[in-house]
Formats: structure tokens, C-alpha cells, sequence
């Protein structure tokens, strides 16, 4: 061998763990396992201040695989959250089923691109396969809806953003990717209640955040009153784009907006229906709230997520709509070097990235390892502990419940007779310590409190109780 040739042989270290993957491989499943084995006994979460982390200097040479594998289950393992497990109540977190893990390790393992169907392999067929039973999961058409997959909700909303656009450009007789906003009217949002995520997408779209128009809730609810919609469109005329964002389950009150009475006005002023339902879409699935969802399937595209209820590991999310036209005209990739002869869009022309991740097997492994029940057992299950949950609250002289529970959510707050709001911060503090639980902050109607939001598959009646009896002891030894 000359030197030159010396020069592609692979990294010495490198190769050598190769050649002993195995045993790494298992070390991992090793501490995979220890780690969620005893996911319901671990602290729940660790207060920043409990840990610290040097600054790592980057070394010349690597420590390789194996001391690296033992440093971090050392130093840094045991400082994680147990946001996969039973009692981690905060925002809405989804824990990962055994399937969904299985699939997710192998999509690491194989390191599918699944960008367009020129990649060489089946993978971004197992991702259409996935797309279509989600969409009989949710009780979408398949001969009406289509879809793909994202990182989040947020991105998902993005989408809904970029298809409105081609839709308001198609009826202005422009490409909307092509020539931008300045060639439409201006676009007017109508929400009752976005999600901060859809202010954000407002912001990065292009569109403005300061494009909301705010529609009047109905009484006490989150929910958008319909009459006041039609009423805001009408009166924004017909000189500017209109987009409606209804939502399937705010995240603190869990209402949800009535979208066949929304789907009417939105046709009658011609706007984009669009539903954020990044959990919400889930009760479709279950005989006791799937009225709440009834009409959802007249929108013109809905978000939701997978890392969320469906229990897959972040991250996951899906955008489903009946103008997949539209999204290959906001988001279509051509170059020669990219092109193939499938005949279908790739993922890549369907959305914010090109070079993806096979996001699409941990679900694709969880539809087909446990099914249409298995998803709705563990909705159903949710919902349950949270009205036992608020049942439970509404009933014990510390706590009050600060809105009836209608889906996952329980909203509350302790009961302090004087300072209840910087109380409720200390008592959110204290719970959190506790390791035993977490919550994140809630405000209802100008009062401080406390959210929980179920939605993880493995919580049952033993975490129940340890919530409870958590609720009630750190509630005991503050004042009334
Ligand atoms: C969680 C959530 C989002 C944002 O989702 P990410 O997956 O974090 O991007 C958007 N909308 C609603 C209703 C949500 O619950």
C-alpha cells in the first residue's frame, strides 16, 4: 500500500467498535432497559439546580465507544426526566410504547433517507403504508385526505400556513411559492384560540403574527363562537385572504370548536379551514368523545401529533389534507440530481425537509403491534384518570378545580384564602420537588393554577394514588 491509499482506510477506533457493535449494541439495551424498567420509581423530574454539567473540552483523540457509553450512564443518565413514565403530567407528553421503541431503535440502525421514492429502498413505501392506516385510525377517507409526516405540531401548522397560501394563489391565478406574498391579498387569520405555536408559524411564515384576528369565545369556554366569526369575516370584505384556525382540544381547557358550523361559514367566505388537533384528533377514537371531533372531516387540513397521544418518541408528527396538490406546490423540490421515475411526490416535495428521518416505522410498528384498541385504550384510560383525577380535586378542601374536566386535562389550583396566585406557584414548586410527580403551570380565567395533562399509556391506578397522596401532603404543610 502507498501512502495514498493509506489515507481512505477508515478511523482506527471507529472500526474497532465496529467490529465489537454487538456488545455495544446489548450495553445499550442494557441501560435502555434499566432506565425505563424502573421509570415509575425514578424522579419523576430534577430541578435544574440538583445537577450540573462541566463544559466538555473537545479532545483530539475520542475516549471511544465503550468509555463513552459508561461515562454518560455515570454522569449523565441518572439526571434525566422520567417524562416516558407514568406521572410526568406536564404539557402534554407522551411516553414511547414497546413497539414504537423497537421501531424507532431500527430506524437509527438503518438510516433510511426517506426524502423521495429514488432513494433506493422500500422505506418511504412503509411511510405512505403508515399514512393510510392513520388515517383509518382517525376516521379520515382515504380517497379524500392524504398526508405526511413532520417533527411537531408546529410544523404541521407551518404546513397548514403554506397550503392556505397556494390556495389564496390558486384563486388569484399565481403560484404562491413563486411569487410570494406580495402577489396576494393580505391573509387574515381567524382563531378563538391558536396555540402559541400558531403565532409562530404566523411569525416565520411571513404572514405576521399581528395577522390574527381574534374571535369571541363562547361564555366561560375556549371554544370560537361561530356567529362572531361570520360576523369578523364579513366585515374584512372580500380585498383580503382569509385562513380559519379552529382547534380539537386547547391545551388547558380541552374545548373543542364546532366544526361543521365553522366548515359552513368558512365555505360561505371562502377561506382555508384548517383544525389544529395535535391531541384532540385523538378522541375520534373513543365511542365517549367522539362527538366532540364531528365535523373535523370537513377541514381542508388538520395537524396532529405522534409523539403526543400516539405514544412514538419524539419526533413525530402528522399534516393531513385534501390539497396534497397544494403542499407539492408549496414545498416541490426539482433538480435533475433528485429526480426518479416514481411518479409520486417524495416527502421532501411535501414539506420543510429534504433529507429525512424514517419517522414514519415507530408508528407504522405501533398500528400494526397493538391497533385501532390498543390506541384507544390508552385515550381512554387517560381520560379516565383525569376525571378521576378532577373528581378528586373538586372534592378535597385544598384544591379547587378551575374548569370541568372534558378530555385529558385537569386544570386546578390550591385553595388559599389570602395570595392564592404566588401561593399556587409555591405549591407547583413543592409538587415538582416531590419527584414524585410533575405538572406544569395553568391559568384560567386570570387565576394562577396548575395543569395535568394524561397522556402517556402506561399510567394506572397505583399512580393515581401516589398523585394523590402527593397532592394531599405538600398541599398539608403549606397555610390555608
Ligand atoms: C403540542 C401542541 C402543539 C405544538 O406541538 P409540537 O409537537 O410541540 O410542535 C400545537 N398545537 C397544539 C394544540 C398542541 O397541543
Amino acid at each position: 500500500m502507498n501512502n495514498h491509499e493509506r489515507t481512505i482506510s477508515p478511523s482506527p477506533r471507529q472500526m474497532y467498535d465496529w467490529n465489537v457493535l454487538e456488545c455495544h449494541l446489548g450495553r445499550v439495551s442494557e441501560m435502555s432497559h434499566g432506565f425505563l424498567s424502573a421509570i415509575a420509581e425514578r424522579t419523576v423530574a430534577h430541578a435544574p439546580s440538583s445537577f450540573s454539567l462541566e463544559p466538555s473540552l473537545l479532545n483530539e483523540e475520542g475516549d471511544g465507544l465503550a468509555e463513552t457509553l459508561e461515562n454518560f450512564g455515570r454522569d449523565i443518565l441518572p439526571m434525566m426526566s422520567a417524562s416516558p413514565g407514568p406521572r410526568y403530567l406536564g404539557f402534554v407528553t407522551g411516553g414511547t410504547n414497546p413497539a414504537a421503541l423497537a421501531g424507532d431503535w431500527l430506524v437509527s440502525a438503518l438510516d433510511q433517507n426517506v426524502a423521495s421514492h429514488g432513494e433506493g429502498g422500500i422505506a418511504p413505501y412503509v411511510s405512505e403504508d403508515a399514512l393510510g392506516m392513520l388515517l383509518d385510525l382517525f376516521e379520515l377517507d382515504r380517497g379524500v385526505f392524504g398526508g405526511t409526516f413532520t417533527t411537531g405540531a408546529t410544523a404541521s401548522n407551518l404546513l397548514s400556513i403554506a397550503a392556505a397560501r397556494e390556495f389564496f394563489a390558486e384563486k388569484a391565478g399565481v403560484i404562491g411559492a413563486k411569487e410570494g406574498h406580495s402577489a396576494l391579498p393580505p391573509i387574515r387569520v381567524f382563531s378563538a384560540c391558536p396555540h402559541a405555536s400558531f403565532m409562530k408559524v404566523m411569525g416565520i411564515s411571513g404572514v405576521g403574527r399581528d395577522a390574527l384576528v381574534p374571535v369571541v369565545r363562547l361564555p366561560g369556554t375556549e371554544a370560537m363562537d361561530p356567529d362572531d366569526l361570520d360576523r369578523l369575516m364579513t366585515e374584512a370584505g372580500e380585498g383580503v385572504a382569509k385562513m380559519v384556525v379552529a382547534s380539537a382540544a386547547t391545551v388547558t381547557g380541552n374545548d373543542f370548536d364546532d366544526f361543521s358550523a365553522i366548515a359552513g361559514i368558512a365555505r360561505k367566505h371562502g377561506a382555508w379551514l384548517h383544525v389544529d388537533a395535535a391531541f384532540g384528533l385523538f378522541a375520534r377514537l373513543s365511542d365517549r368523545f367522539r362527538h366532540l371531533c364531528e365535523g373535523i372531516e370537513l377541514a381542508d387540513s388538520i395537524t396532529c401529533d405522534g409523539h403526543k397521544w400516539l405514544n412514538v418518541p419524539y419526533d413525530c408528527a402528522f399534516f393531513f389534507t385534501r390539497r396534497m396538490d397544494l403542499l407539492e406546490k408549496a414545498f416541490g423540490v426539482t433538480a435533475v440530481y433528485l429526480s426518479n421515475n416514481s411518479g409520486r411526490p417524495g416527502a421532501m416535495s411535501l414539506g420543510v425537509e429534504n433529507s429525512q428521518r424514517f419517522r414514519a416505522l415507530p408508528v407504522w410498528f405501533t398500528l400494526k403491534a397493538y391497533g385501532r384498541a390498543g390506541v384507544r385504550a390508552v385515550v381512554e384510560n387517560n381520560c379516565s384518570a383525569a376525571s378521576f383525577l378532577g373528581r378528586w380535586l373538586d372534592e378535597d378542601d385544598g384544591y379547587e378545580l378551575l374548569y370541568p374536566v372534558k378530555l385529558n386535562v385537569v386544570v386546578f389550583r390550591g385553595a388559599f384564602k389570602v395570595d392564592a396566585d404566588q401561593e399556587n406557584i409555591e405549591l407547583l414548586e413543592r409538587l415538582n420537588a416531590s419527584g414524585k410527580v410533575f405538572f406544569t403551570p395553568g391559568e384560567w380565567e386570570g387565576k394562577r393554577g396548575i395543569r395535568a395533562a394524561f397522556s402517556n399509556w402506561m399510567t394506572g391506578p397505583d399512580d393515581l394514588k401516589i398523585i394523590c397522596d402527593t397532592l394531599k401532603s405538600v398541599r398539608a404543610d403549606m397555610r390555608t
